[in-house]
């Protein structure tokens, strides 16, 4: 049953995935945060973007949609130490100084923003991630939201949210977020078992944990986001059953449930993780259907991939009424809504365009300082990225594709735009994981595990990947 499906009311329960299901389908697939994937962009030399442009896209953005809001991220890349699971852009540093001159570079891309006119534009989801936003001392928090919010405003209501890591964050800290009016964290729990938690270098006891959510409660932020990872050394279905059941007592109302993604040869210190301790294929696919359960039968509505929510949760309202969707923050509410990306290797979203500032955090910092801006590529949309990007997301955030939807909104037939497509899925949907006909493509339970599989057949690039011979195995994580 699909966790779409009214007649199944959202309740998976356990799955078991057949074993040659599943040694067919642990193969490597983008997550799809974003439809083409940032390593696709250069692919296409007629939509290859020029930086330059990037000012007049935002000066276009802002006179085209000046009443649509934007969702504005911020990316604060430092932390104290390296875990070794870690895949973000992160810099290990202590130095005061050096945080000082990235918000100083901050405030520099800020400035240049402001001249294009896209501030007149209002924000409703504003999100800092990292790296550990955290790492920054409450005067430091309190300068870049007020810089951030002297330029855009926020609309009543809106999305206001933050990473958090709860081994260096302070109640003084939560204070003043929730007094500047965050209303939302997030935060890495990954799993409470310590011999985990030491093989992954990342030692942070439940107490800790549930003292910075609670102060978060008690201040007010109505909504708590924990990420778990399971595929990670030492974890067994008992481990990892038992931090399930404590995450359950803390009560989130948000759970991302990600699989490690072992990439040692884009993120070179997860080369220290011991790979012999790792869980098998078979052993994954066990923990995390036993979480699905667990979770389903706490009340949570899984809404698919690897994420869950309460059943009043706002994703899980989204869900249920079929207007969920995934941007680079992860499922959203907000449809289509374009994203100002702030700070080092940030990526945004604005009329029709991605956009990637530099990755390298120094290189950052002089170009923001002497440019205003710091972006270094970009991808323009063509009109077949766009088609291919709605079916994609559809299928990832509401488990179905309608196609006299899809064919309204991009004026095509469905049948003669994706013949080759449909062909490739029937060994899929003899698998069990869809179903086809006229009107939709629906997944299944098993399917909806399976997302990535699925959605990687409408994914031009992928099968030009397939036709030099790659399985983008070097460049994806497994689906399992
Ligand atoms: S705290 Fe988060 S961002 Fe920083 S190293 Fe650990 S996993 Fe990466």
């Amino acid at each position: 049953m699909s966790p779409r499906d009214p007649e199944a009311d959202a309740r998976p329960g356990r799955l078991e995935v057949p074993k040659e299901l599943l040694e067919r389908y642990a193969t490597s697939a983008p997550r799809y945060t974003s439809y083409p994937t940032a390593v696709d962009w250069e692919k296409d030399p007629g939509k290859a973007f020029d930086p330059e442009d990037y000012p007049a896209r935002l000066a276009a953005a802002a006179d085209a949609r000046p009443d649509e809001a934007l969702s504005l991220y911020t990316h604060v890349p430092y932390c104290a130490e390296l875990c070794l699971f870690c895949g973000c852009n992160v810099q290990i540093s202590r130095s005061d100084e050096r945080r000082e001159r990235y918000l100083g570079a901050v405030e520099a891309e800020l400035a240049r923003l402001e001249e294009t006119g896209i501030g007149r534009r209002k924000v409703q989801q504003f999100h800092w991630g990292g790296g550990t936003p955290t790492s920054l001392s409450p005067s430091q928090l309190e300068r870049l939201f007020r810089s951030i919010t002297s330029r855009f405003d926020l609309v009543d209501g809106a999305e206001v949210s933050i990473e958090v890591d709860p081994r260096v964050t302070t109640h003084e800290q939560i204070g003043v977020l929730a007094d500047l009016g965050f209303n939302r964290i997030s935060m890495g729990i990954q799993d409470f078992d310590l011999e985990v938690q030491k093989a992954i270098k990342r030692v942070q006891s439940e107490e800790l944990t549930r003292g910075v959510i609670d102060r978060a409660r008690e201040k007010g932020m109505g909504s708590v986001n924990v990420d778990l990872i399971y595929g990670l050394p030492h974890q067994s279905r008992a481990g990892f059953a038992d931090t399930v059941e404590r995450v359950l007592d803390i009560r989130p109302e948000r759970v991302a449930l990600f699989h490690y993604a072992h990439v040692p040869w884009m993120k070179g210190h997860q080369a220290a993780m011991d790979v012999d301790a790792m869980p098998g294929a078979a052993e994954k696919l066990d923990i995390f259907s036993d979480a699905i359960a667990a979770f389903d039968a706490a009340g949570y509505v899984y809404l698919g991939l690897d994420h869950f929510a309460l059943p009043d949760d706002e994703l899980s309202l989204a869900a249920k009424d079929g207007t969920l969707h995934r941007n680079f923050m992860g499922y959203t509410t907000q449809r289509g809504r374009e994203m100002i990306s702030l700070g080092v290797s940030s990526i945004g979203e604005i009329d029709g365009v991605y956009v990637q500032n530099i990755a390298n955090e120094p290189e950052y910092v002089t170009l923001a300082n002497e440019r205003g801006f710091a972006t270094y590529r970009g991808h323009d949309m063509s009109a077949e990225d766009e088609l291919r990007r709605d079916v994609i997301l559809e299928l990832m955030c509401n488990g179905r594709i309608g196609r006299p939807a899809i064919e309204a909104r991009h004026g095509i037939d469905f049948g003669e735009t994706f013949a080759l497509e449909l062909e490739e899925l029937e060994p899929l949907v003899a698998d069990g994981l869809l179903t086809v006909s006229s009107e939709e493509l629906r997944l299944t339970a098993i399917g909806q595990i399976l997302m990535r599989n699925v959605a990687a057949v409408f994914d031009r690039y992928m099968r030009e990947r397939k036709a030099r011979g790659q399985s983008g195995s070097g460049t994806f994580s497994k689906t399992l």
